[in-house]
């Protein structure tokens, strides 16, 4: 039945990658063919509202990469002018100020009058082909002017995706909007093309002879609808499915290392609100038990929805939300807390280890979302906890007094709602293959995906011989989780913590300062015949700093891994 199983995860990955491509080829001109006689459909009718609510992740650019940086090509984020935060931004958008020069008035741009627009000051460009004015956020960009402009009079779809795509750029940038790319003839797709962002990819290469696609099945009883999903490779104990059930709609998503294998439907009958999940994890198979809310027969299982039995990778699938309850809020700092949220009924999700969700709430009414990694309840918990069944999810978020996001979830009271989007992130397992050493550099709430690493990394790598923390903070009131590290250390052999302070108080007898050479140097050994691999996470200037000292003492880019949100 589970042919692969077992398969080396790097050649499956790569598998998946050439069968995505092939998929793509035999797909793209139809659907792109589509899409252009509802783009064209729909321009006659040309409206603020339905320019807006462009489907952002339906084409996602052929060339982007993920949008967690690969090793090494982390972000800087530059110290705004006073007055230009988030909040501020969201204020001027709502000023009444004319933020494109043209007075609330669509256009449709051409490709050479996007390509005058790009100084700072007058500074347009292209996202899904929808054109934006960027001249008025330029000084409110995390990033800075410089990453800005590098999007100046271009179709930047790429680079955003690359960099950012789960911002809500149609809500933060609505006021900026200039119009529509226009469409030019084209020969190729009877008389039309798509803009920039929507164009085909080449062709790849031929179907080799096995199909490692996920598959499925289903089958009913009396009272149940069964589904049964086939990935084809071994499932971590963290799980991989993710499942919404919101009316008669089930979405079921299988997060498969960088790749996202997706079934949607529209249910053929009314079921219960609640979706039992079963993993077989050694032969990868999961299997979903809906109840009927009439005993009665199926005929089919229901109406295939957008993009179901795709098998694609995780960073071209849109992000899906769904509306949790905050269940509790736990202190684990003086100014960090332990959110639990209780995902809805119909609702399973296992986030994999190293991966985020995105938290969405509307400020002003706008949109404000923000990634955080998903942490057990503990760093080791002594049994089995809730979140392991897939119905609660918990993060620990950092209150920013100046932050928009954070004040606005602590007030929260408990029962409250927060929309939860993803899983997302680039983590694959593959990284941990043969790793006898791992090193984890982490500052702040950069400890969030260290956290999940070192109890899987304790629980199902045996092969890993050494794990050692170093974990920079400011004081010692910082320092997330310290007495469950501290604990951990004395009960494992394999695990060393050592803490950094670049505050500390005068009795602070550990190390001081930040990450320097000479810490790394004898933090990071390399035993003969050991596999080191290295994981960093913190602040952006930290976690710059951090890649080049490793880089620096020859650890390669296969033995560095960067989360960057
Ligand atoms: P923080 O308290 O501001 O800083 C933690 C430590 O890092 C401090 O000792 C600080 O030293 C040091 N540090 C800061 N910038 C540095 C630099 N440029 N070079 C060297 N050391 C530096 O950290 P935080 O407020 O918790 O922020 C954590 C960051 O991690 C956030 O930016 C968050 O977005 C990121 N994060 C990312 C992910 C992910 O990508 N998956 C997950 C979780 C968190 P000083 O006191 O000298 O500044």
């Amino acid at each position: 039945m589970v042919e692969e199983d077992g398969m080396d995860l790097e050649e499956e990955e790569e598998e998946d990658y050439r069968s995505e491509s092939r998929r793509k080829a035999s797909t793209v001109f139809s659907v792109i063919a589509s899409v252009l006689s509802g783009f064209l459909g729909n321009w006659a009718c040309f409206k603020v509202s339905e320019m807006l609510n462009v489907p952002s992740q339906a084409f996602p650019a052929a060339g982007s990469q993920q949008r967690v940086a690969p090793a090494g090509q982390s972000r800087n984020k530059v110290v705004l002018k006073p007055g230009h935060s988030l909040l501020d931004w969201i204020r001027l958008t709502k000023s009444g100020q004319d933020l494109t020069g043209l007075r609330g008035r669509l256009i449709e741009v051409t490709e050479d009058e996007l390509k005058k627009h790009n100084t700072k000051k007058d500074c347009w460009t292209c996202i899904r082909g929808m054109v934006y004015n960027l001249s008025a956020y330029m000084d409110f960009h995390p990033g800075g002017e410089e990453e800005l402009m590098r999007a100046a009079g271009i179709d930047s779809t790429d680079l955003f995706d690359e960099v950012h795509r789960w911002v809500n750029y149609e809500s933060m940038l609505k006021e900026c909007l200039v119009g529509r790319m226009a469409v030019k003839p084209s020969p190729a797709l009877q008389g039309l093309s798509a803009p920039p962002s929507l164009r085909p990819e080449p062709l790849s290469a031929p179907l080799p002879a096995k199909d490692h696609r996920p598959r499925y099945d289903w089958f009913q009883t009396d009272g149940t609808v069964n589904i049964v999903v086939y990935t084809k490779r071994k499932i971590p104990s963290a799980g991989c499915a993710v499942v919404d059930l919101q009316d008669d709609n089930l979405r079921v998503e299988m997060l498969l290392g960088r790749m996202s294998y997706l079934l949607y439907w529209r249910l053929s009958s009314r079921v219960q609100d609640h979706v039992d999940v079963q993993t077989a994890h050694s032969v990868g198979k999961v299997q979903l038990c809906l109840r009927k809310s009439v005993k009665e027969k199926w005929t089919q299982l229901g109406q295939s929805l957008e993009h179901h039995d795709t098998f694609i990778q995780c960073k071209d699938r849109g992000l899906f939300y769904r509306e949790c309850v905050l269940l509790s809020k736990t202190d684990v700092t003086h100014n960090t807390q332990l959110l639990r949220l209780q995902l809805p009924p119909g609702s399973r999700m296992q986030v994999p280890v190293g991966r985020h969700v995105y938290l969405k709430t509307s400020v002003q009414g706008t949109d404000v979302v923000k990634p955080y990694t998903a942490v057990d309840q503990m760093l080791i918990p002594p049994s089995q906890s809730s979140a392991e069944v897939g119905s609660d999810i918990h993060l620990m978020i950092k209150v920013y007094p100046d932050g928009v996001l954070t004040p606005h979830i602590a007030n929260l009271p408990i029962g409250a709602s927060l929309s939860v989007g993803g899983p997302e992130g680039s983590l694959t397992l593959r990284v941990l293959r043969d790793v006898t050493h791992l090193y984890m550099l982490a500052a702040g709430t950069g400890f969030t995906p260290m956290a999940r690493l070192i109890r899987l990394a304790l629980q199902e790598f045996t092969v890993i011989r050494k794990m050692k923390l170093m974990f920079f903070n400011r004081q010692e009131r910082d320092i997330l989780w310290q007495s469950q590290l501290d604990e951990l250390c004395t009960k494992e052999e394999r695990f060393e913590v050592q803490h950094v302070l670049s505050e500390p108080a005068d009795s602070w007898t550990g190390r001081r300062g930040r990450i320097d050479a000479c810490m790394l140097q004898n933090f990071l050994e390399r035993p003969e015949n050991s596999k080191c691999l290295v994981c960093v996470c913190g602040p952006a200037g930290f976690t710059e700093s951090a890649v080049q000292l490793v880089r620096q003492l020859d650890f390669s880019e296969e033995e560095l891994h960067v989360f960057q949100a």
